[in-house]
């Protein structure tokens, strides 16, 4: 076949200046062949190789991304023969994987086996300690014997596209305040694919849980160099939490992850850190609402924190809810106040809708995503959609109230102090009682009950630190 494609090439040079003029530049780039069932293509040309690999390596990319299969590959392969065959992807696809775990060591876990590892040593895994040096320069922030490394755990479980479930625990060093959200300070220790369960995370963590142990205990010895002390943080919204901590669901009787309050007494503001790591984890059983030994028993329980943006959204929702019955209490006609809402929310620019769901015949309406709720919150005109106008003030405050809230937090300069009062105060309003009598006129209706108020203003109230 080679040599019949020399001849054509020979015949194509010594013919073309005698059919086209020499500026022309003619070149025979490509023969096919076929016999019987089998393609030839033969290509005239420098083989580039540089330009080969980094075309292979661009395909498997592609393929990873778009999560195409090998099988799919190998048939469109055959259908499209100007494509690199499936062997050369596959080969390269080994390479690029043994080159990264030379560059990214990593452990591999049955999320359904306790896992069986090695401990690390007192080694630390970076032996060279310019490369330590480099790192704790290139932070800037931390002094040699008076620096203690702050060191914070977070857990999620996010939904990577709609179906499948990831669960990811990562760290990041909280001395660099400035750093903390960049993805470049944050480094995964853990994923899977899954939802999040105790046994699967206990099997999961295992080797990170023995590893922050020693961390703890012993401090991180720089070869050659300082010791650091090292405190450990754990951060999460509350369902990660609370599986990680081993304690029921929020909405069980005891439901709160650092005090004893149980859900009769839920109303209160003057709850604080009443349980201690080292009585939990060695007599969860005995401890109401504990039912399983915390995962990170290495980390006290002050250091345990439930994000507050989360907390804050969840708390946006409770009140979206409660000013939706409230409309259902004054409006009978459900489509007269779901159409005043659905005009509200046009004046916002919030795609917003309402429907009936299939099976249970409940309302439901769209799940909004953060900075639209706190839109809503701010923007929202209750007094469009409210007939009695008093009721819609009141509540219009309420909103504002925690509105504040809000920019509070957000402020560095804010002090616990101030933030606790104002959380109190906003807890006081929320439940303020009717005033006069329900037949008079000069009758106040009262805003909200304790059973209207969830796990997560009671940790907004009794449990949020400002740092
Ligand atoms: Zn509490």
């Amino acid at each position: 076949m080679l040599c019949l494609s020399q001849c054509i090439l020979d015949a194509v040079e010594e013919e073309k200046e005698n059919m086209f003029h020499p500026t022309d530049q003619i070149k025979l780039k490509q023969v096919k062949f076929e016999s019987y069932n089998d393609l030839y293509d033969i290509n005239f040309e420098q083989l580039d190789i540089m330009g080969e690999i980094k075309r292979i390596e661009a395909v498997v990319k592609s393929l990873d991304r778009n999560h195409i299969s090998r099988e799919a590959y190998r048939s469109l392969a055959r259908i499209e023969h100007s494509i690199p065959r499936e062997e050369a992807v596959s080969t390269t696809r080994q390479r690029i994987n043994i080159e990264m775990r030379k560059n990214i060591p990593l452990t591999l876990v049955d999320l359904l086996q306790p896992t069986i590892f090695e401990p690390i040593t007192e080694e630390p895994h970076i032996t060279d300690n310019a490369v330590i040096t480099n790192i704790l320069e290139s932070i800037g922030i931390l002094t040699p014997e008076t620096s203690t490394l702050y060191i914070r755990i977070s857990g999620d479980g996010r939904n990577v596209g709609h179906k499948v479930k990831h669960v990811m625990v990562t760290m990041t060093l909280l001395n660099d305040l400035n750093g903390l959200q960049k993805p470049d300070n944050n480094y995964t220790l853990v994923l899977y694919p899954g939802a999040e369960s105790y046994e699967s995370l206990k099997n999961a963590l295992t080797p990170l849980i023995s590893d922050l142990s020693i961390l703890k205990e012993k401090g991180f010895d720089q070869i050659g160099g300082n010791h650091w002390p090292v405190e450990l943080f754990f951060s999460s919204d509350w369902k990660f939490l609370s599986i990680c901590l081993g304690i029921k669901a929020a909405n069980a009787q005891h439901f709160c992850p650092w005090c004893d309050c149980s859900k009769d007494e839920i109303n209160t503001s003057t709850k604080t850190i009443n349980k201690s790591m080292d009585e939990i984890k060695d007599n969860y059983n005995q401890i109401n609402g504990h039912i399983k030994k915390p995962l990170f028993y290495m980390i006290p329980l002050q250091n345990w924190v439930c994000d507050e943006l989360h907390i804050f959204l969840r708390i946006t929702d409770r009140l979206w809810e409660l000013m939706l019955s409230d409309l259902r209490r004054e409006i009978t006609n459900e489509e007269i106040w779901k159409e005043k809402i659905l005009l509200e929310m046009q004046r916002l620019k919030i795609t917003f809708q309402f429907w009936r769901e299939k099976n249970s015949n409940n309302l439901s309406y769209t799940s909004l995503m953060g900075p639209d709720k706190l839109k809503i919150l701010k923007e929202f005109n209750l007094i469009a959609i409210f007939q009695s106008t008093e009721r819609a003030i009141q509540i219009q405050e309420l909103w504002n109230q925690f509105n504040e809230l809000y920019i509070l937090m957000q402020n560095m300069q804010t002090t616990g102090e101030t933030f606790r009062y104002k959380a109190q105060t906003w807890l006081n309003a929320f439940l303020a009682p009717s005033k006069g009598h329900p037949n008079r006129s000069n009758f106040v209706r009262g805003m909200y009950q304790i059973q209207d108020v969830t796990p997560y203003i009671h940790v907004l109230v009794n449990h949020s630190r400002v740092y």
